[in-house]
Parts: C-alpha cells; structure tokens; sequence
C-alpha cells in the first residue's frame, strides 16, 4: 500500500506548514559510536548518488520505484535512499523546468524588441545551457521511523534516545539526544504548554567533523482572511523592494547597501589585482589570496534580512487585506535587476516573493501569485501596452492617455486588478496576454471618446468659469 500524499491545502482550508528544530547536535558519550554512523553515510550516499542520476536522466522520480542497484544496505534503508534521491531529482526537474520556461519567455520577449526595433545596443539572443544531474556532496541523511526512531527517554537526564539501524544487522545504535532549552522551547506549543508532536522522519547531517539532527513539527495555520477583503497588489524590484497598489513603499537596495555592496566590489577588485600581480612573480596558486568573499556572504545574507524586514512590514501594515503579487519568471528579474550587481542579482529579487509567500502561509493570509507579463508596461488607467509608457526606470507615462504615476505603483495596481481576472488568468502565452490587454484598450477608447464628447454638456464644465478665480 501506498502512503497518502499530503495534498496542498484547498483556499479555504487550514494549510499545514512543518517547522523545522535545527542544530541539535549528537553527543558523543563512547568515542566510536557515532563511528558507525560514518560508516552508514559511506555506503547511503553513493547510492542516493545513484538514484539521483536514474531519476533526472532516465527515469521520472519515484519514491516507490523498484530498487535496482545493488548494495549493502538492509532492504529499509534501501527504501530511504530511493526516497531521498526521488526528492533531490524531483526539485532539480522542477527548477530546472522553470529555467527553461523563463529561458523561453527571455528569447519571446527579445524576438518582440526585435522585431519593434528595441533591441539595445549589445544585447545578445538568450542561449539554453543544460544543466547538471546534481552531485550529493554533503552528508545528510533523511530517514523515515523505519531506520531512525526518536524514542523519548525517562531514566537518564537526556530527552530522547536515537535509534538507528546500522550495516551492523540486529544491533541498532542508540545515540543519546540532549535538548538545548530553546529546542525545548521551539517544541512546545505556548498554547498548551504541551510538548508538540515530532514528526517521526529526521534528519542527520555531518558537518565539521560532528553530527547533528533536525527534528520538525506540523502546525495548522488557518487561512483568516475574508473573500471581500481589499485586495493589495505588491510590486517587486530593486530600487523599492515592495511597492503596493494604495502607494506605500516597503525597503529599498539603495542607499546604505548599495554603498556596502560598492565597497565589497571594490575590495574584490584589488584582491584579484593583486592576485594577478603575484601570480606574475611565480608565487604557487595556493599561497594566492581567494577571490571569494566573506564580505559578500555576509552582503547576502544582510540583503535579505533587508527583506524580510520590510515584507514583515508590509503586512503588519496591511492588516485585513488580502494579497496578489508577481509571478516573476527570471527574465523579468533580470530586467527589473539590470541597475544591480550580477551576484547580487535574479537570486535576492527572487527571495522577496518567497517571503510574501511564506509570511501570508504563516500568518494565516490570503495572498495569490498572478501573472506578471506586461504587467509593467500597462496603463493601469486605459490598458495600453507599450515600452514606450516607461520612459525612465522610476516613470510611468501613458503615451495614449497621458496617465503619470510611479512606475512601481502603476505595475502594483495592474497586479491588484489581475487577482480576480479569469480571463487573463485563462490566456495561454504573453502574446494571448498582449491582444487581451489591447482589446481592453479599444475598449476604454471607445467609452473614453463617448465621455469626451458628453462631458462638458453633462459636468457643466462652461457654466464654472464665473466662479473661477483663474484669470488666465
Ligand atoms: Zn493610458
């Protein structure tokens, strides 16, 4: 028989989101003990390798397929390779998948520059490179309770007891879990002062010479928000990492960290200099100074604490509101990136989506990905669609209906109005987008031209001037 997958919570019903418990790390109470653990992690994780390779080039991955390797490992454990692999496999297709869909929006959208005669100077035609089958480099091991059980300890002053069943048939290890007091904490629930229930699949992984578990648990978090709530829509980018459709601005990448993102361009630049000039002398190629970055890392991760911050905002804000935002595809990161540093480009834009998404999951909100294409060069006031309409990065200028507004805002209330658009929802590709759009705009010409004509007569507009203190 096969396990009931969870299925993804319907609108409506409470969506379950695992937390995970991370860092709890292994003691060693007799040296060798978690030698046996090692030894494990040498046979699992080439044949996980092995799997990994069937399922991204051969075979669709299947947590359940047949085993057909040959190995060592108990018939279990075996099993929980499959199933570790099929989920490696199975995330390096779906990226993979969307990479090539945004490969393919990225050529659509430079065929229409060129054939509008858009093209900027220096642009090239976008190129497909295949991917890589991944390698499993670090050591992890997921394992379900029909390898690893957490038992919970009565009779010693640890929490819990680990057992594993090794290569070592009959003879499970137990390896003692000693909780610190915020792991006891993340664990229990502050509702019921009870210890939550630990979902019975863990995880081991080895790094710096030690291993550590990560336990997790399920919280049900139901979605609260009212189908008539107002919608606000949010747009992503760079210089305002949140715009929202009622014109509040959430975070930015200007100011202090571009300044720090200079500094660390720089400091690499004479590091590489430098590199190069010692290079020349004959000094050997380990003795050189690295090119990576720790300034960098440190940039990263302080971008997106930046963003993460203002996403939190922009909900606390916002409360009783329901949420549509940006199904960015890459190349419409790397459009709205282009004012930004290569490393730090499509990665971080594409982190601020992630976040609007688990901040709504965790808060119990409404907030819905829509279609994002043309999204920026529609007038929000008469839908049409031309580049033109931007004639700066900041500026939204309607050539048609002269409409002028905040780039960002602009693209945020065209994200607002797509929410509960069926028909935009039910278009196939940009270009079916694109005619959609322009259909609304014959449209809006049509009444717009009817109200040109009646509304001087209707508004009494002649009638005003007496009481108008302009003199001219
Ligand atoms: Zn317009």
């Amino acid at each position: 028989m096969r396990k009931q997958r969870r299925k993804r919570a319907k609108k409506g019903e409470p969506q379950r989101i695992t937390k995970a418990v991370t860092h709890i790390r292994l003691t060693e109470t007799n040296p060798g003990k978690l030698a046996a653990l090692d030894q494990l992690a040498h046979v699992f994780l080439p044949l996980v390798q092995q799997y990994v390779i069937l399922f991204c080039s051969d075979e669709m991955p299947d947590a359940f397929s047949a085993p057909c390797f040959p190995t060592e490992l108990s018939e279990r454990w075996h099993r929980v390779a499959i199933q570790q692999a099929a989920g490696i496999a199975k995330s390096w297709r779906t990226n993979r998948a969307s990479a090539y869909q945004s490969y393919l929006d990225e050529l659509a959208e430079y065929r229409e520059q060129e054939a509008d005669g858009t093209l900027e100077e220096g642009v090239k035609e976008p190129a497909w490179h295949e991917w890589d089958v991944p390698t499993v480099r670090e050591v992890c091991i997921q394992g379900n309770c029909n390898v690893i059980k957490l038992e919970p300890s009565t009779d010693s002053c640890f929490d819990y007891w680990l057992r594993v069943s090794t290569l070592d048939k009959g003879h499970p290890l137990l390896v003692p879990v000693k909780l610190a007091d915020y792991h006891i904490e993340a664990l229990t629930d502050p509702k019921t002062k009870q210890r939550r229930p630990i979902n019975s699949s863990v995880t081991l992984n080895k790094r710096d010479e030690a291993w550590w578990l990560t336990l997790s648990y399920d919280e049900l978090v139901q979605v609260q928000t009212l189908p008539d709530a107002p919608v606000i829509g949010i747009d992503v980018g760079i210089a305002n990492f949140i715009t929202t459709s009622d014109g509040k601005q959430y975070g930015t990448f200007n100011g202090k960290l571009r300044e720090r993102q200079k500094r660390d361009r720089e400091k690499r630049r004479r590091k590489a200099k430098l590199r190069k000039c010692l290079e020349k002398k004959g000094v050997p190629q380990e003795k050189l100074p690295s090119t990576s970055s720790a300034t960098g890392q440190r940039l990263t991760r302080h971008v997106r604490q930046s963003i993460n911050r203002a996403v939190n905002l922009c909900y606390a804000q916002h409360d009783g509101c329901q949420f549509a935002y940006e199904q960015l595809s890459v190349a419409s990161m790397k459009f709205k990136a282009r004012s930004m540093n290569a490393y730090m480009r499509a990665s971080n834009l594409g982190h601020i989506p992630e976040q609007i998404a688990w901040n709504a999951t965790k808060r119990g909100v409404a907030a819905t990905r829509v279609r994002s294409a043309y999204s920026s060069q529609e007038c929000s006031r008469c839908h049409d669609v031309d580049r033109k309409n931007r004639p700066n990065q900041q500026t939204f200028c309607c050539v048609v209906c002269q409409f002028t507004t905040h780039a960002d805002r602009n693209a945020s209330v065209n994200i607002a109005a797509r929410l509960h658009d069926e028909e935009l929802r039910a278009c196939g590709s940009r270009a079916e987008v694109k005619a959609l759009l322009l259909r609304r705009h014959e449209q809006w010409k049509q009444k717009f031209s009817l109200v040109v004509v009646q509304a001087p007569v209707q508004l009494g507009l002649w009638a005003s001037s007496p009481t108008s203190t302009d003199v001219g």
